[in-house]
C-alpha cells in the first residue's frame, strides 16, 4: 500500500460540471459558476459579501490593499503559519510582527497579541490551523478598543465554527483556500470574505483591476475606467463549476475526513503515548471541520525517527511550518515580539498524518504501522 500525503478531494462529478461550464461559454472569471458559488459562501457562512479570487494568498493581498498600510504600520501575525499570511501584507507595505502561539492549539491568542502590540499596529492576522477557530471574543474586543482591523486567515476552516459562528464570518475580513492540499478544493482557489459593508464597494474595484467594471454590470454608470489598486484576482469560472460541486458535497466531504480524524484520535486517546506524544485536542467552544490532524513529540528525536519509519510503509506524514520569525525573508523584513518556545517547538516537533478521502483499508493500514512504529522507537 501506498499512502501519500494529502490526495485532492473529489465527488466523482467533476466531468459534468465542467462539461456544463465549457458549454455555457463563460470561461472567465464572476460567470454563472462563480455568482452560485458567492451566493452560496455568504447564505452557508453567514458573510456579508465573497469574492471568489485564484488563491488564498490573493485573497489575503486584497485585504492589505483594502486596510491600506501607510509607511511604517504593522501587522501581527503568527510566527508559526504560511508564509502567505505575512507575504500578502509585506508586499502591499506592511511590517509584520511575528509573536508565539498557544500551546494546545497552535493558534494566536490574545495574550500573543498584547505581546507584539505597539503605537504601529493596524492590523492582525489570525490563522485557524488546522480547522481549529481561534478564541475569537477576546481578540474582537481587544481590536475594537484599539482601533485595529482583524483579518481572518480561515484557508483551513472552511465550515468550521466557533461559538455557532462560521469561521470567516467574525472579523471585518477573511479568506479561504480551495488549494489542492484543502478539504475543499478546486486546484487552486480561493475566496475573501467582507464583513464590513464599509469595504465593499473597493473590493469589487480591486477585484477587477482597479477598475469600476462592477458598476457598469449592475448599470450605475455605462463606461468603466481605472479607478484604484488592484490586480487580475477573479477565478476562472470554468474552476468555480469545480468549487460548486465540491461545495455542494461539503458534508460527505468532511464526514470521510471526520472518518479518518476520529481513527487517529481513538489511538493516541486509548494507548498511554501521552508521557511522550500530545495530540491535536478540540477546544469546547470550536466546531472543527476535521482539515488536518497533528502530533507533537516531547523529545526532539523522536520525530525524525517515526518519519522514517512510515517511510519505509509507504507513509508519508509532514513536518509542518519552518516557523516565519526564523525563515530567511521572515528575518529580513519582520520582528518578533515575545517567547517564541511554543512556536519554535512546533517547528521542530509536529507532525501531520495523512486525512483525507482515505478506504477503510487505508485508515487501518496507517493506524497498524503507526503502532509498530511508535512501539518500536520508544521500547
Ligand atoms: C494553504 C494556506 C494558505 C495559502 O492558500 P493558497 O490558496 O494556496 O494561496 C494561506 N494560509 C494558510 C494558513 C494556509 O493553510
Amino acid at each position: 500500500m501506498k499512502i501519500p500525503f494529502f490526495r485532492p478531494p473529489t465527488t466523482g462529478n467533476e466531468l459534468n460540471v465542467l462539461k456544463e461550464s465549457i458549454g455555457n461559454g463563460h470561461h472567465s472569471g464572476n460567470g454563472p459558476f462563480s455568482k452560485q458559488v458567492h451566493s452560496f459562501i455568504e447564505r452557508k457562512f453567514k458573510i456579508g459579501k465573497c469574492l471568489l479570487t485564484t488563491s488564498c494568498t490573493d485573497a489575503l493581498e486584497m485585504c492589505a490593499l483594502l486596510v491600506n498600510a501607510k509607511p511604517g504600520d504593522e501587522v501581527i501575525v503568527p510566527s508559526y503559519t504560511f508564509s502567505s499570511s505575512a507575504l500578502s501584507f509585506a508586499s502591499n507595505g506592511f511590517k509584520p510582527v511575528f509573536v508565539d502561539v498557544d500551546i494546545n492549539t497552535k493558534n494566536i491568542t490574545i495574550e500573543n497579541i498584547k505581546k507584539g502590540f505597539t503605537k504601529k499596529t493596524k492590523a492582525i492576522v489570525v490563522v485557524h490551523y488546522a480547522g481549529i477557530v481561534c478564541d475569537m471574543d477576546p481578540i474582537m474586543d481587544f481590536a475594537k478598543k484599539n482601533n485595529i482591523i482583524v483579518i481572518e486567515d480561515a484557508a483551513q476552516a472552511v465550515n468550521s465554527m466557533y461559538k455557532n459562528r462560521y469561521a470567516g464570518s467574525i472579523a471585518d475580513l477573511a479568506t479561504f483556500s480551495f488549494h489542492a492540499t484543502k478539504g475543499y478544493s478546486c486546484g487552486e482557489g480561493g475566496a475573501i470574505l467582507i464583513n464590513n459593508p464599509n469595504y465593499y464597494e473597493r473590493a469589487d474595484f480591486i477585484w477587477e483591476k482597479g477598475t469600476n467594471r462592477s458598476q457598469v454590470i449592475s448599470g450605475i454608470i455605462d463606461k468603466y475606467s481605472w479607478v484604484d489598486w488592484g490586480s487580475s484576482f477573479l477565478l476562472s469560472d470554468i474552476l468555480a463549476s469545480l468549487l460548486f460541486d465540491q461545495l455542494n458535497n461539503l458534508n460527505l466531504l468532511q464526514i470521510s475526513r471526520k472518518k479518518v480524524f476520529d481513527e487517529y484520535y481513538n489511538f493516541f486517546n486509548t494507548n498511554s503515548y501521552f508521557k511522550y506524544i500530545r495530540h491535536i485536542k478540540l477546544p469546547e467552544n470550536v466546531q472543527t471541520n476535521f482539515h488536518a490532524f497533528w502530533i507533537e513529540f516531547k523529545d526532539l528525536e523522536i520525530r525524525h525517527e517515526l518519519i522514517s519509519k512510515l517511510k519505509s510503509y509507504n507513509i508519508d506524514a509532514y513536518i509542518g511550518y519552518v516557523p516565519l520569525h526564523s525563515s530567511k525573508k521572515g528575518m529580513q523584513i519582520g520582528s518578533t515580539l515575545g517567547e517564541m518556545k511554543n512556536t519554535e517547538n512546533a517547528g521542530n516537533r509536529l507532525l501531520r498524518l495523512p486525512l483525507y478521502q482515505m478506504s477503510e483499508d487505508e485508515i487501518k493500514y496507517v493506524i497498524r504501522k503507526l503502532k509498530i512504529s511508535i512501539d518500536s522507537i520508544l521500547d
